[in-house]
Order: structure tokens, then C-alpha cells, then sequence
């Protein structure tokens, strides 16, 4: 009696244990998986350039002659130098932030100020594209979280909302506090988001369109800098979106709880 009851525990366990060590293999197969296609996206997206590169300094040498030539071909060797430069510079923030899963030393921050620098970085391309670029909402909402990074995070999506706008198209930042939870909303009147494609725009490398996402230097690393970025932070970030009409890309972070105005504490004497 006890020991068959002891044999079918045993089993029971046994399987038990096989389900979790195969549930852990299949885990670390996946993780497999997505560091091989990463590896294999990094270097397609390095081909291209690196191709570049190498072309047009074999057409310098026999071009020498021609001052209009080399000076052509010069831009374009800077042109593609400095995509090569944002692309190195996008997969290093990418896997750092990776890596870690929260924040080594968060610090008390304004998000007014966040908001400020993300927008004064990306005024000249505004401009540039003939978008109005406008901020506004709730004031003194703090979080607590790395500011340099939550300027990164704002301004990529800014500079997507800019990028995907029809000129004179209007791009808004606003910020809103509610019930602990501080979101900072980026609309754009742009070319809007497949329903398809909306859960998959995160994804390292993946572009809704390959072409436009070149010709505006669109790695197709942004969004993915932005979600571990906001999710280092406890937040995450969402989008919604109709097909030609328009995106919201919305970050939400953990309020930090407000310290009450400091009072003077009397001295009392015994
Ligand atoms: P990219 O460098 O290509 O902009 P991202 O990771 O920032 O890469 O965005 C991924 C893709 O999501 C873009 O290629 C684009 O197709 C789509 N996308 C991002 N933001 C917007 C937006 N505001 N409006 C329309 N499409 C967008």
C-alpha cells in the first residue's frame, strides 16, 4: 500500500521534474534562437553601409580629377559613416539596456524637465520636417528613474512621430498623472500603424516600411531602445494608432510618491 502510493508519488514527481527540465530547455533554445536572429539582423544591417563604404571609396581614386566627384562621393562616405556610427551606437545602448533589468542608482526627477530636453533635442528636425512641435500637461510629476535615459526614450518616440508626419503636420507631447501612474503621451497626425504590425513595431530591426525607414536614418532599433528603456524603469510603453490618421505612443512610469512639504518640528523642552 504505502510504498506502491510512494512509487506513483515518485513517478508523479519524476514527470513533474522532466516537464520543468524540458519547459527550461525549450526556454533556453528560444533565447538561442533570438540571440542567433539578432546576431544575424546586426550584420544585414551593417552589410548595406559597410558596402557603401567600400564602393564609394574605390570610386574616389579613378575620380580624382573630377573636384565635383570627390566632393559628392565625400558627403556620401560621411553620410554612410555616420549611419554606421548611429547603428554601432543603437545595438551598444540596446544590448546594455538588455542586460540589466532595472536601474543601478534611479534618482528623483522632474519629468518637466524630461519632457523639456527631449523636445529642445528635436525642435531643428521639427523644423526641418515642417512639424509644429508643442508640450503641455500636468506640472511637478516626479518619477524615479535615470534622466538621461527617459530623454532618450521621449525623444525617439518625438523624432518617429516627426519622421512619419505629413509636412505641416502637428506632433504633441502631453503628460498626465493618475493614480500613481504618470504617462507621457506622443501623437502625431502621421501615416498611422497597421493593426498588424502594432505589437511587432518593438521588435528589434523590425520596420512597417523597410524603404521610408532608411530614407528617414531609421535604424528600426528605436522603439526597442525605448521599451527596455521604460520597462528598466517598472513602466512600459503602448501604442495606438489608425492607419492613416494618426499614432499615440504612451510611456507609463510608476509615480514617486510625493514627500509632503517639510514642516518645523517644534522643539519641545522637558
Ligand atoms: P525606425 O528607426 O525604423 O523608425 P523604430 O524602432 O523607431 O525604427 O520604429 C519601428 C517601425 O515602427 C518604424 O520603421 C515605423 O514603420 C513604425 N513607426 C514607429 N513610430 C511610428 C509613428 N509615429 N508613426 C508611424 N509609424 C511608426
Amino acid at each position: 500500500g504505502t510504498s506502491l502510493r510512494l512509487n506513483v508519488r515518485c513517478a508523479r514527481l519524476g514527470t513533474r521534474f522532466v516537464l520543468l527540465l524540458a519547459q527550461d530547455h525549450t526556454e533556453a533554445q528560444r533565447l538561442d534562437e533570438v540571440r542567433r536572429d539578432f546576431i544575424a539582423n546586426i550584420s544585414h544591417e551593417l552589410k548595406t553601409p559597410i558596402g557603401a563604404v567600400s564602393l564609394l571609396a574605390e570610386a574616389l581614386e579613378p575620380a580624382a580629377d573630377d573636384p565635383a566627384q570627390v566632393r559628392k562621393f565625400a558627403a556620401r562616405l560621411s553620410t554612410e559613416a555616420e549611419r554606421l556610427a548611429r547603428i554601432t551606437r543603437e545595438i551598444i545602448d540596446l544590448s546594455r539596456l538588455q542586460a540589466a533589468d532595472a536601474l543601478a542608482s534611479p534618482e528623483l526627477l522632474d519629468i518637466d524637465s524630461v519632457v523639456a530636453q527631449a523636445v529642445d533635442q528635436s525642435r531643428v528636425a521639427a523644423e526641418a520636417m515642417g512639424v509644429t512641435l508643442s508640450a503641455g500637461g500636468d506640472k511637478r510629476v516626479q518619477v524615479y528613474g535615470d534622466e538621461a535615459l527617459l530623454v532618450v526614450a521621449v525623444q525617439n518616440l518625438i523624432s518617429n512621430a516627426i519622421n512619419y508626419s505629413p509636412p505641416g503636420g502637428r506632433v504633441g507631447v502631453g503628460v498626465n498623472r493618475t493614480a500613481g501612474v504618470v504617462s507621457i503621451a506622443v501623437t502625431d497626425q502621421g501615416v498611422g500603424i497597421p493593426e498588424e504590425d502594432r505589437d511587432r513595431v518593438f521588435e528589434r530591426f523590425f520596420r512597417v516600411d523597410q524603404a521610408r525607414s532608411r530614407n528617414t536614418g531609421g535604424t528600426g532599433l528605436g522603439l526597442s531602445i525605448v521599451k527596455h528603456a521604460v520597462q528598466n524603469h517598472g513602466g512600459e510603453v503602448r501604442v495606438w494608432s489608425k492607419l492613416g490618421r494618426g499614432s499615440t505612443f504612451t510611456i507609463r512610469l510608476p509615480e514617486a510618491a510625493r514627500t509632503p512639504a517639510t514642516e518645523s518640528i517644534p522643539i519641545t523642552g522637558t
